[in-house]
C-alpha cells in the first residue's frame, strides 16, 4: 500500500491522537491467524507463554508502583499462571508431537481450567477463568506472530498480549471489531486511540472509548487491517480520519480527549445547578477502576452505572463469585460512602459472550435461568461493596416477575451476610417497559433510563448499527417515553436517572432536563464537560424546548430546535 494513506471512519469518541499503529490479528476466523497458528514452532509457543508472563509481571510492577496493589495482585496471578511450566509444558510438547498451536494451547489449558473449576475451594476454582484468559492472550500473541519475536522496540506493556506494534510507547489500536475489554486492558499501557472496521456509535467499545476519553472511529475500510504495524499515524476522531505514514506532526497531541479528562484544571466539586436553581446530580458510567478514578476526579458524585459484564464479554464460562469479587473490589473500594449503582450482568446486544451461543437465550433470561449466577453475583457485589452506598440495577427488565425474582434472591443473599438489602432499581430500556413504567414504579426503588437500548428498540436499530448513536434519543417517540417514565417515577416518589449516552450529548441533555430528569450518569471522561454545561441551562426554558420537541416528527427536526451548548 502506498503511504501516506488516509482512511475515513465514523467518529464515535472525540479527540485526536498520534502514535504507532498496533494491528490486532484475530485468532478466530482469521486466515492469517490460522496460518500463524499452524506454522508456530514449539519454541514460539513457549516464547508466547513467556512473553505473556513478562508483560503481565511488568504491568503488575507498574500498578504496584502507582499504589494500586489490589489490581497488581490480580495481574500478577496471570503472570504466575503464564509462567507455570505445568501449563506451558504440555502445550509445547503437543506442538512438538504435531498438533497446531491453537489446538495444543486450547486443549491443554482447558484441561487445567476444567480441573480447577471442579475444586471445592472457591479461591482455587476462580483460577479456571484466569487460566482461560491467559490461553486467550497466548493465542493472540501466536496469531500475531509475536511469540518469539517482539514488536518494534521490544515487548509491549499491555495485559491483553499479542498486539503487534504496541511496543513503541503510544499506539493506536486497529482491529476488525475493537472490543471494550481491549480498551480497558490497554488504557494504561500506551493506548491513545482506536480504529474499528465494525461497530457503531452505540457499540460498547464506543461507549467505553468515550468513558476513557480515547478518540475512536468505526466503519473504517477493512484495508486498514493490512497496514504494516508500527507505522506512525495520526487519528483525528473529530474529522473521522486516520492518516498513516504521513510526515511527523511536530508536537502532535497525544489523545487530547484523554488528556483533558486525566488532568489539567482542578476538578469542579459539589452540586451543579441550572440558571434557575434546579440541582442536577452528575454520576458516571464505568466498567473499570480507571474510569472510576477519572470520573470521580472530574467531579462525579458517584457511579450511576457499573457495567459488570464488560470484562466477561469474551469469557468461556459464567464468571465465578470469587472472580467477580476480585474484579469489583478495586472499583468499589474507590466508592466508599458514595453511590455505587451496580448493574447485574447484562449479556445482551453486542455483549453476548461465547458461552451463551446465539439462540440459547441471552440477557436477563440467561442470568435468571442459570441456577447460581444471580446469587453468586449478588453475593460478590455485597461482599466487595460493604463500604459503598450500593444500589443494584437490573438490566433489560420486561416484567414484574423478573423484578420479584431478583428481589427475593437479593433479600436472601443480604440476610445470609447479615446485611440490609440495598435499593433495587431497573433499567428502563425496552419500549414496552418504558410505556408501562407506572406499573413498575411501585415495585422498584429507582428507575434508570437506558437511552442506548431504548432508542434502538424504538427506532429498530441494533447496537452495532452505524446509523445508531446517542443523539437519536432526541427522536420525539423516544423523548415521549422518557417523559412518561420521569412522570411515573415522580408520581411514585422514586429517583429517575438517565444513564444512556444521550445524557452526555449536547443535542439531548437540554431535552432530558426539560423532561424533568434531575440525575444523569455519563461516560467518566465526559463528567467535567457535562458539569460545565448544566449552569448554562435554564430548566424552565428546557421544559418549553421539550414541549416543542414532542410536536416534531424526526430527531433531525428536534436537533434544529436545540440551541448550541
Ligand atoms: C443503555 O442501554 O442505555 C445502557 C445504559 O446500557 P448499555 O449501554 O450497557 O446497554
Ligand atoms: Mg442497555
Amino acid at each position: 500500500m502506498k503511504l501516506p494513506a488516509r482512511f475515513r471512519g465514523l467518529p464515535v469518541s472525540a479527540g485526536t491522537a498520534a502514535g504507532v499503529l498496533a494491528i490486532a490479528v484475530d485468532p478466530d476466523g482469521d486466515t492469517a491467524a490460522d496460518t500463524a497458528s499452524a506454522a508456530a514452532t514449539p519454541e514460539e509457543v513457549a516464547a508466547a507463554f513467556a512473553a505473556v508472563a513478562a508483560e503481565r509481571s511488568a504491568l503488575a510492577g507498574r500498578l504496584r508502583a502507582a499504589g494500586r496493589g489490589g489490581e497488581a495482585d490480580i495481574i500478577e496471578i496471570g503472570a504466575l499462571i503464564a509462567a507455570d511450566p505445568s501449563l506451558s509444558g504440555p502445550a509445547v510438547a503437543s506442538v512438538r508431537d504435531g498438533a497446531d498451536a491453537a489446538t495444543a494451547v486450547r486443549e491443554t489449558t482447558e484441561r487445567h481450567a476444567a480441573a480447577m473449576a471442579r475444586l471445592d475451594n472457591p479461591a482455587l476454582a476462580e483460577r479456571a477463568g484466569d487460566i482461560r484468559q491467559i490461553a486467550d492472550a497466548v493465542l493472540r500473541r501466536i496469531a500475531a506472530g509475536g511469540g518469539a519475536r517482539t514488536g518494534p522496540g521490544g515487548t509491549h506493556g499491555g495485559p491483553g498480549g499479542g498486539w503487534p506494534g504496541t511496543a513503541a510507547g503510544e499506539f493506536i489500536l486497529v482491529r476488525r471489531e475493537v472490543s471494550p475489554t481491549d480498551l480497558i486492558e490497554l488504557a494504561e499501557a500506551g493506548l491513545v486511540g482506536a480504529v474499528s472496521v465494525a461497530g457503531g456509535g452505540s457499540s460498547h467499545a464506543a461507549i467505553v472509548a468515550r468513558g476513557l476519553g480515547l478518540p475512536m472511529i468505526v466503519g473504517a475500510s477493512p484495508e486498514v487491517l493490512t497496514l504494516p504495524p508500527g507505522q506512525a499515524a495520526v487519528l483525528d476522531a473529530e474529522a473521522g480520519e486516520l492518516v498513516v505514514g504521513g510526515p511527523p506532526v511536530p508536537g502532535a497531541p497525544r489523545a487530547t480527549a484523554a488528556r483533558a479528562a486525566a488532568g489539567g484544571d482542578p476538578p469542579p466539586a459539589g452540586p451543579v445547578r441550572t440558571v434557575d436553581g434546579r440541582e442536577i446530580t452528575v454520576l458516571c458510567n464505568v466498567a473499570s477502576a480507571i474510569e472510576t478514578r477519572r470520573g470521580l476526579a472530574a467531579g462525579a458524585a458517584g457511579v450511576g452505572l457499573l457495567r459488570t459484564e464488560i470484562p466477561y464479554t469474551q469469557a468461556a464460562d459464567w464468571p465465578t463469585r470469587a472472580q467477580q469479587r476480585a474484579q469489583l473490589g478495586p472499583i468499589l473500594a474507590l466508592l466508599a460512602n458514595r453511590t455505587a449503582t451496580v448493574r447485574l450482568l447484562d449479556f445482551s446486544g453486542d455483549k453476548i459472550p461465547p458461552f451463551l451461543p446465539a439462540g440459547t437465550g441471552a440477557g436477563l433470561a440467561a442470568l435468571l435461568g442459570h441456577p447460581s449466577a444471580l446469587a453468586d453475583q449478588l453475593r460478590a457485589v455485597l461482599e466487595a461493596g460493604r463500604e459503598a452506598r450500593l444500589a443494584i440495577l437490573i438490566p433489560m427488565v420486561s416484567s414484574l416477575e423478573e423484578v420479584g425474582r431478583v428481589r427475593d434472591v437479593l433479600a436472601e443473599t443480604a440476610a445470609g451476610l447479615g446485611l440490609a438489602p440495598p435499593p433495587l432499581g431497573i433499567m428502563v430500556e425496552l419500549q414496552s417497559t418504558a410505556a408501562g413504567a407506572a406499573a413498575f414504579a411501585p415495585a422498584v426503588d429507582f428507575f434508570s433510563i437506558g437511552t442506548n437500548d431504548l432508542t434502538g428498540d424504538v427506532l429498530g436499530l441494533g447496537r452495532r448499527d452505524q446509523a445508531a448513536g446517542p443523539a437519536l434519543a432526541a427522536h420525539p417517540r423516544v423523548l415521549a417515553l422518557v417523559k412518561g417514565v420521569v412522570e411515573a417515577g415522580q408520581a411514585a416518589g422514586i429517583t429517575v436517572s438517565v444513564c444512556g449516552d444521550a445524557a452526555a450529548d449536547p443535542r439531548v441533555l437540554p431535552l432530558l432536563v426539560g423532561a424533568g430528569v434531575a440525575t444523569v450518569s455519563v461516560p467518566a471522561a465526559r463528567v467535567a464537560t457535562i458539569r460545565s454545561w448544566i449552569p448554562r441551562l435554564t430548566a424552565a426554558r428546557c421544559a418549553e424546548l421539550t414541549r416543542r420537541a414532542l410536536q416534531a416528527s424526526s430527531a433531525a427536526e428536534v436537533w434544529d430546535l436545540v440551541p448550541a451548548l
